[in-house]
C-alpha cells in the first residue's frame, strides 16, 4: 500500500438499492463516501424491466431507471461512484482500525468503516434459453414479476422452498403453475410441500427437467424431459421462474467476515454490524429471506447510520 492512500470515512461496496440508499445517507451525513459498482453496476434491478411494489412509484419504474435515480440521487450528495470491482480486501480486526481495499483498477483506499452491499446472484440452469428469453418469460423473481402472468400459465423450477413458496405465490395470480422438481421428492419442508400439495392448481411434476425455450420474442413453450424414462415433451407456458437458490457474493470475504453455512453474512441483531468492527452488510448479501429493494434500501439505510455512529464513537471522541 502507498503512503499517499486517502482514507474515507466510507466506503460502500456494491450499487444496488442497499448500496446507494447507504450511499444517500452516507453522504447527506458528510461522511464523503465512495462506491465501487462491481461487475454488474446497479445490481440485481438492472436484469428486471418494471418494479411496481417500491413505495413512491404509482406508476412503476422500470429496474434499470430506478437504479439510476438511486445513483443520481447519491451523487448529488457529493458520493463518489467508480466502476470498477473490489479485489482484495484487509478488514482491520480493532475498534477504530483501518480497513483497507484494493480495486480491479489498481485503486487502493483505507477506510474507517467499510458497507458491503454486494448482494446476492440467482442461480440459473445455464441454459441459453435462459440469456435469450431474460425478461421476456425468464425471471427468477415470482414477487417482482409474477404480477405480469395474471391469468397465465407458468412452471416453476426447483425442490427447495423458494420454489414451493415461488409457486404457491404464483398460484394465486397465475391460471395454473407447473412445479417441476428434478428428483422424485421435494427438497422443501413438510410445510411447504402441504401448501404445494393443497393448492388445486399447481400441478408438480416430479422427475422434470427445463431443457429448451421456444417462442416469437417472449417464452410461449417450455421443453422438458422425464430424466427417468427420457421421455420429451412441452407446456404451453407465458413464463418460466428458475427458484433453485441465490448465492450471496461474498467470496471476497472468505475467512474475514461470520458467514452462515450458504455463504450470507451474519450481522448482529438489529443492526448491521458483521464481527469486526467498522465494516457493515446490508441487502440482500445477508438477507436469505426477504430479498427485496425495498428491504435492501432499509438495510442500507441502517448500515449508513451504524457507520456513522461508529466513526462519532471510535475517531471523533
Ligand atoms: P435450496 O438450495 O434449498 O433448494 C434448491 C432447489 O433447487 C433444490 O430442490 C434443488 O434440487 C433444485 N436445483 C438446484 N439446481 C438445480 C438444477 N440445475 N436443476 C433443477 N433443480 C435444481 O434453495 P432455496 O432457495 O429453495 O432455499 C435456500 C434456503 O432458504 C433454504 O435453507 C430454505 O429453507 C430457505 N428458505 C426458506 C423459506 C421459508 O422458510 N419461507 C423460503 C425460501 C427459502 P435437489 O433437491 O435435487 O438438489
Amino acid at each position: 500500500m502507498s503512503d499517499q492512500t486517502t482514507i474515507l470515512d466510507t466506503v460502500i461496496i456494491g450499487s444496488g438499492p442497499a448500496g446507494y440508499t447507504a450511499a444517500i445517507y452516507a453522504s447527506r451525513a458528510n461522511l464523503n463516501p465512495v462506491l465501487i459498482t462491481g461487475m454488474e453496476p446497479g445490481g440485481q434491478l438492472t436484469t428486471t424491466t418494471d418494479v411496481e411494489n417500491f413505495p413512491g412509484y404509482p406508476k412503476g419504474i422500470t429496474g434499470p431507471d430506478m437504479m439510476a435515480d438511486l445513483q443520481s440521487q447519491a451523487e448529488r450528495f457529493g458520493t463518489v461512484v467508480h466502476y470498477e470491482y473490489v479485489t482484495e480486501v484487509k478488514f482491520s480486526k480493532e475498534n477504530g482500525g483501518l480497513h483497507y481495499l484494493k480495486t480491479s483498477g489498481g485503486k487502493e483506499f483505507q477506510a474507517k468503516t467499510i458497507i458491503i452491499s454486494t448482494g446476492a446472484s440467482a442461480k440459473y440452469l445455464g441454459l441459453e434459453d435462459e440469456k435469450k428469453y431474460a425478461g421476456s418469460g425468464v425471471s427468477a423473481c415470482a414477487t417482482c414479476d409474477g404480477f405480469f402472468y395474471r391469468g397465465k400459465d407458468v412452471a416453476v423450477i426447483g425442490g427447495g422452498d423458494t420454489a414451493a413458496e415461488e409457486a404457491t405465490y404464483l398460484a394465486k395470480l397465475c391460471n395454473k403453475v407447473y412445479l417441476l422438481v428434478r428428483k422424485d421428492e421435494m427438497r422443501a419442508s413438510k410445510a411447504m410441500q402441504d401448501r404445494v400439495n393443497n393448492t388445486h392448481n399447481l400441478e408438480v411434476l416430479y422427475n422434470h427437467e427445463l431443457v429448451g425455450l421456444e417462442g416469437n420474442l417472449v417464452v410461449e413453450k417450455a421443453n422438458i424431459v422425464n430424466n427417468v424414462t427420457n421421455e420429451e415433451s412441452s407446456l404451453t407456458v407465458d413464463g418460466v421462474f428458475i427458484a433453485i437458490g441465490h448465492t450471496p457474493n461474498t467470496t471476497l470475504f472468505k475467512d474475514q467476515l461470520e458467514m452462515d453455512e450458504t455463504g450470507y453474512l451474519i450481522t448482529k441483531d438489529r443492526s448491521t454490524a458483521t464481527n469486526l468492527p467498522g465494516v457493515f452488510a446490508a441487502g440482500d448479501v445477508q438477507d436469505s429471506v426477504y430479498r427485496q429493494a425495498i428491504t435492501a434500501a432499509g438495510t442500507g439505510c441502517m448500515a449508513a447510520l451504524d457507520a456513522e455512529r461508529y466513526i462519532v464513537e471510535f475517531f471523533e471522541n
